[in-house]
């Protein structure tokens, strides 16, 4: 398609932080870059971590950032090592966008918002010559990287020197990474693990009553145990089960239990302010007449949707005897018996393997198309972790699509 020497023609497919990030490092690079969007516009999903502030990275140290990454730490460590927290505040603040960091080490841009950043980065990448198409469903690529485009006027095939895939998760299907992509690429031979959901609720199965009454109570201060780790935070009791920080940032563990064992227990402190002791010597003192609930109000401080869930766990019997009401409100078993559906998580987890691309993200099966983002097999709790490494693993696919269109790394 190019001739030896020429900047080449790359096309980047999807316009989520991971693509925008691709196609900005590609133009720096000298390539002539064309991004194929499905939706009318890019980073709908971008927009909607706006709503809950834009938590853009975190400011742990890196060896502990990268630990957020689990099992694919390894993996992920290269795209930090190019493009780590730091480095992204500094690309914010290129954009004229600051950031602060949280009371829990969290980083938002100091407006809190998306749309203002966003605005600027395409207009950016405009000036820079990125040109956009939107409405451009890709269904296809073949081994030429010749991709295929649903558009309005009809199929399309648009051939390019190298491609970036960076088609999203498979949550929030509305908003353009409906997943799909996973069977056209599995067709062409790649190995993909199945998407599943990451950072997502529970189901638990209230009482009618339980979920009536209490459906968008926040459960706080909390810790929650799932047999390995403990976090305080809280959680929301949603009409079928939870959902919240707390319960995010144990929800891998938790959907792979369920996974194999059909169901999973963690535990509840209710009162993570006092010890056992304290609970029993509180509990103790004389009722004098007061109904349970005043006394588990007025001596222990558990009330409203904390009460409620002690009601609804615990056998009656076992409420009236304080040693088991002490044990329970300081860990609560709670059973959940299946994740949340997939179009309602935050992220993903499954995707492109990673024994299927080389370390510049390159597919192995599909030479010169290079894959960036959540479409990758990782995941990492909420935090700034999923736009961090969305973002690096973008420029490294970015740069390497520009290295191939060059040439520069053909065999
Ligand atoms: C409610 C919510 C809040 C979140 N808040 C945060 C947060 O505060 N901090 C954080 O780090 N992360 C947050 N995330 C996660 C974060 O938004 C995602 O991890 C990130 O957007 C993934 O980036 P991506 O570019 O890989 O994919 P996406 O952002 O999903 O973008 C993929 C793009 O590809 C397009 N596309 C998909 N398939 C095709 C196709 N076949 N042809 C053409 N185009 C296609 C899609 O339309 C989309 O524009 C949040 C997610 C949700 C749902």
């Amino acid at each position: 398609m190019t001739t030896s020497g020429s900047a080449g023609r790359v096309a980047i497919v999807g316009g989520g932080p991971a693509g925008l990030m691709a196609a900005e490092a590609c133009r720096a690079d000298g390539a002539q870059v064309d991004l194929y969007e499905a939706k009318g516009s890019v980073g709908r999903k971008f927009l909607l971590a706006g709503k809950g502030g834009l938590n853009l990275t975190h400011s742990d140290r890196p060896t502990q950032f990268v630990e957020r990454y689990g099992a694919r730490q390894a993996q992920v460590a290269p795209w930090l090592s190019a493009f780590d927290a730091e480095a992204l505040r500094a690309w914010a603040r290129e954009l004229g966008i600051e950031t602060f960091v949280g009371t829990s080490g969290r980083v938002f841009p100091t407006d809190l918002k998306a749309a203002p950043l966003l605005r600027r980065w395409v207009h950016r990448l405009r000036e820079r010559g990125v040109r956009f198409h939107v409405h451009h469903y890709c269904t296809d690529i073949d081994g030429d990287r010749t991709l295929t485009f649903q558009t309005a006027a009809g199929s399309r095939s648009i051939g390019a020197d190298a491609v970036v895939l960076a088609l999203g998760g498979g949550s929030w299907p509305q908003l353009g990474s409906d997943g799909r992509w996973t069977a056209w690429l599995a067709n062409r031979g790649i190995s993909i693990a199945p998407l599943t959901p990451s950072n997502c609720g529970f189901d638990v199965g209230w009482s009618e009553h339980f979920a009536t009454k209490y459906a968008g109570a926040p459960v706080k201060s909390v810790i929650v145990s799932d047999g390995t780790r403990r976090l305080q935070g809280e959680f929301v009791i949603t009409a079928d089960g939870i959902e919240g920080s707390a319960i995010y940032a144990l929800s891998s563990t938790l959907r792979d239990t369920i996974e194999n064992k059909g169901g999973v227990q963690i535990h509840l402190d209710l009162a993570p302010g006092r010890d056992l002791e304290r609970l029993r010597t509180d509990l103790a003192r004389p009722r004098k007449g007061r109904s349970l609930t005043e006394h588990l109000r007025r001596a222990a401080g558990i009330e409203g949707v904390k009460a409620a869930l002690l009601y609804e766990v615990m056998p009656r019997d076992a409420m009236n005897a304080i040693e088991s009401l002490v044990a329970s409100i300081k860990a609560l078993p709670l059973t959940l018996v299946r994740a949340r559906p997939i179009e309602e998580a935050i992220s993903t987890a499954g995707g492109v393997r990673f024994d299927a691309i080389d370390e510049r993200s390159m597919l192995k099966a599909l030479p010169g198309v290079f894959c960036a983002g959540e479409m990758i097999d990782w995941e990492a709790p909420t935090g700034g972790y999923l736009l961090t490494a969305c973002m690096a693993s973008g420029r490294l696919a970015g740069e390497g699509a520009a290295a191939w269109a060059r040439q520069l790394i053909r065999p």
